[in-house]
């Protein structure tokens, strides 16, 4: 059985106040749940104080929204997987789609940057996803076979125990348009068997696969309903409490 798992990438959104308000308050409301795993993904200079209001045996874990590969050194304006580790993150996002195509980030180093974060002893969220373009070229699955390859490339069947992967259709974020719940199980059973090409059926059965993309309280149940979404990385909908909350609770 997969657990889900529900993550919330607060992008580059809130401030130092309310990144503490948000985390404490999604950690009240859920105080009760227990059969989803949780994480919150605050900007950078929010997540030590954000780790901070959180208690220790909560139920909500934090993660980086990115990482840079290299151990600490002459990396101005990057920061380290050990850096992450001080301020307490489980999780870090790789290859989310913004760092894909407006910073320009290629497969080789979100490959990097996974190796990194397994090696540092933090769990990857590795986000996939076909633009627009490409999904109507019919090239959605040839795109996200290419990024999961590349992507998980090194990596070895006891490390990808500790990733999830996060199918997140380009067309999908921050514009209200959701994928169809067909649409996103055809991809999510698409990506196991190419985990289960790549590694082992045991592997593929025991991933755990994120859908993202317009993710909100509305269309939670029915994403969770396709037997191979196990979770979802929200965007827009992970900055209310309620909001969150909701899904979370809709989740269990
Ligand atoms: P969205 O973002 O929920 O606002 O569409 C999802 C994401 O980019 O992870």
């Amino acid at each position: 059985m997969r657990k889900p798992f529900i993550a919330a990438n607060w992008k580059m959104n809130t401030d130092s106040q309310y990144a503490v308000e948000l985390a404490s308050g999604l950690e009240k409301a859920i105080a009760d749940v227990k059969g989803v795993n949780v994480a919150v993904c605050p900007p950078f200079v929010y997540l030590q104080s954000v780790a901070k209001s959180l208690s220790v045996d909560g139920n909500v874990a934090v993660g980086s929204q990115d990482v840079y590969f290299e151990s600490n050194g002459a990396f101005t304006g990057e920061i380290s997987c050990e850096m992450l580790k001080d301020v307490c993150c489980s999780y870090v996002i790789t290859g989310h789609s913004e760092r894909r195509h407006v910073i320009g980030e290629s497969d080789e180093l979100i490959n990097k940057k996974t190796i990194a974060a397994l090696e540092a002893g933090i769990k990857p969220i590795l986000c996939i996803g076909e633009l627009l373009e490409e999904r109507e070229a019919d090239k959605t699955s040839q795109v996200c076979e290419r990024q999961l390859r590349e992507g998980l490339k090194g990596i070895s069947e006891e490390q990808l125990a500790e990733v999830t992967i996060a199918y997140e259709p380009v067309w999908a974020i921050g514009t209200g348009k959701t994928a169809t719940s067909q649409q996103a199980q055809e991809v999510h059973e698409f990506v196991r068997g190419v985990i289960a090409d790549l590694y082992s059926k045991n592997a593929a059965d025991n991933i755990i696969i994120q859908y993202g993309g317009s993710a909100k309280p509305k269309n939670t149940k029915e994403l969770m309903s396709c037997k191979d979404v196990d979770g979802l990385l929200v965007g827009g909908a992970g900055l209310k409490v309620d909001s969150f909350s909701e899904m979370v609770k809709i989740t269990e």
